[in-house]
């Protein structure tokens, strides 16, 4: 038979900064110990699932119209757990969603960065942020951080100084690395945004807020005297609730104002507001769930230092250990072993989340045997 004639190669007008690029993504590999994208890894309870069931089914029978499009609602939820878990009460206008808050960032950078703009972070850090400043035309700068993964205070001050941003995304608990910032850290960020011509915005990312050690504080606390400050939060963590895509910040009204121009009408669909809204009926019992997770994270740096590696200090719910020259190695030995865990970070160092206690164990005695200790 004939072969298909081969169809010519389109001509397409990628933007020019974009020829190369691929979508970024951690492999989806069908692994039986997924410990690599920083998961809960407890599903939703039989009863978290039965209430999500119902309020989605009952947002069914409105589909024909479109959803709430400031979805005070689900805003004024998002404020009462903030105050139950951190102690600092926000108003509902206060708060913002989005799907994820990777769309949360993306609206950050739509609405403060954009073309002859800068944003500003510290590497390491999230590899996500290059790709949103890219997406709005923000030129990009990445400060370092120091040997034990922390921002330097006089450091990020005078880069500040001389970039002179209008964002600042500080991650605190960072990933890749897990480390929290001192508050003292963020209030000389912001002071030295502050001092920014024009403006800047300091974005603190919390994503795994929730995980942080007794005594380690939320950025949250400085929400009142600073209206330049966002701190962004996610419920695809702590929550457990990955797949349903709802990320969220608090800050100023004038600074969620803002937000509300650039983001696509109906943003946020009756389904996942419904569905945001009944898991965070089940607050107090996910919280419960933290704290095991918290335990676990603890132990299994102590059991990684145990056997003689350099693991850096957690507030997460992943843990970044340093295993030499060919990390790559050791991760597919992990692979090959069914424990999938994540390449990123400092050369030499590897990522894994923190899964439940068989998947640890799981995970734990295959490096043993990978690495020969
Ligand atoms: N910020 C940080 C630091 C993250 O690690 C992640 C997810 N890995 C996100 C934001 C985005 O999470 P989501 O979009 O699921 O809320």
């Amino acid at each position: 038979p004939d072969a298909a004639p081969q169809a010519a190669r389109p001509v397409l007008p990628v933007r020019p900064e974009l020829a190369g690029e691929v979508p970024y993504g951690a492999p989806q590999l069908d692994v039986p110990v997924l410990l690599n994208v920083n998961e809960n890894p407890y599903p939703p309870s039989a009863q978290v699932v039965a209430d999500i069931a119902a309020a989605v089914a009952e947002a069914a029978h409105g589909l024909n119209r479109y959803p709430d499009r400031e979805f005070l609602g689900l805003r004024a939820d998002l404020a009462e757990y903030l105050a139950v878990e951190s102690g600092v009460r926000v108003a509902p206008e206060q708060v913002w969603a989005a799907n994820g808050s990777n769309e949360v960032m993306l609206h950050l950078l739509q609405a403060f960065g954009g073309p002859g703009r800068t944003a500003l972070s510290f590497a390491p850090t999230y590899s996500m942020y290059p790709e949103y400043a890219r997406d709005t035309h923000t030129r990009w700068v990445a400060g370092r951080r120091t040997e034990q993964f922390d921002v330097d205070p006089a450091e990020a001050r005078a880069l500040i100084a001389r970039e002179t941003p209008s964002v600042v995304l500080l991650t605190s608990p960072n990933n890749p690395t897990g480390t929290a910032l001192e508050l003292d850290t963020v209030r000389a960020v912001l002071a030295a945004a502050a001092e920014v011509p024009g403006g800047c915005v300091v974005v603190v990312d919390e994503a795994y807020g929730e995980f942080r050690r007794e005594g380690v504080e939320s950025a949250l606390t400085l929400l009142a005297e600073h209206p330049h400050l966002a701190v962004s939060r996610t419920m695809s963590k702590a929550f457990g609730l990955a797949g349903a895509r709802v990320g969220y910040l608090a800050a100023s009204r004038e600074l969620v104002d803002a937000l509300r121009v650039v983001r696509l009408p109906y943003h946020l669909s009756a389904v996942t507001q419904a569905t945001a809204r009944a898991a965070l009926r089940h607050a107090p019992e996910l919280m419960a769930q933290v704290g095991s997770l918290r335990a676990e994270r603890d132990q299994l740096v102590l059991d990684l230092r145990d056997r003689g590696l350099r693991v850096a200090e957690s507030d997460a719910n992943f843990v970044l250990f340093q295993v030499g020259q060919d990390r790559h190695a050791v991760w597919q030995g992990l692979l090959d072993r069914g424990v999938l865990i994540r390449e990123v970070g400092p050369e030499g160092w590897l990522r894994v989340s923190v899964g439940t206690p068989e998947e640890t164990a799981a995970f734990t005695a295959a490096l043993w045997e990978v690495l020969g200790i």
